[in-house]
């Protein structure tokens, strides 16, 4: 018998309960999967999947389309007056 499994998906596949606690590291924010990566749903910061594990460091993430600098993101703690 040949049991052929073909893992040849490009989806990266994280624990849906993983996925659940998962939040920006900026703004605390939950995540969505797309693709191969994590995609904070406020801010747009993309996370790469590297083996299963998402790569969560924010020098390491990729910036939304426009956005040149952490500071215009909408997740950034640096609102003027604090809480
Ligand atoms: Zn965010």
């Amino acid at each position: 018998m040949a049991q052929e499994e073909t893992q040849a998906q490009a989806q990266a596949s994280i624990p849906q309960d993983l996925l659940e606690i998962l939040v920006c590291p900026l703004g605390k924010a939950p995540l969505r999967l797309e693709g191969s990566a994590l995609v904070c749903t406020r801010c747009g910061l993309t996370y790469a999947i590297e083996d299963g594990i998402p790569n969560m460091l924010i020098d390491e993430a990729r910036l939304p389309a426009g956005v040149t600098d952490l500071k215009q993101l909408a997740c950034y703690p640096g609102e003027a007056g604090g809480r």
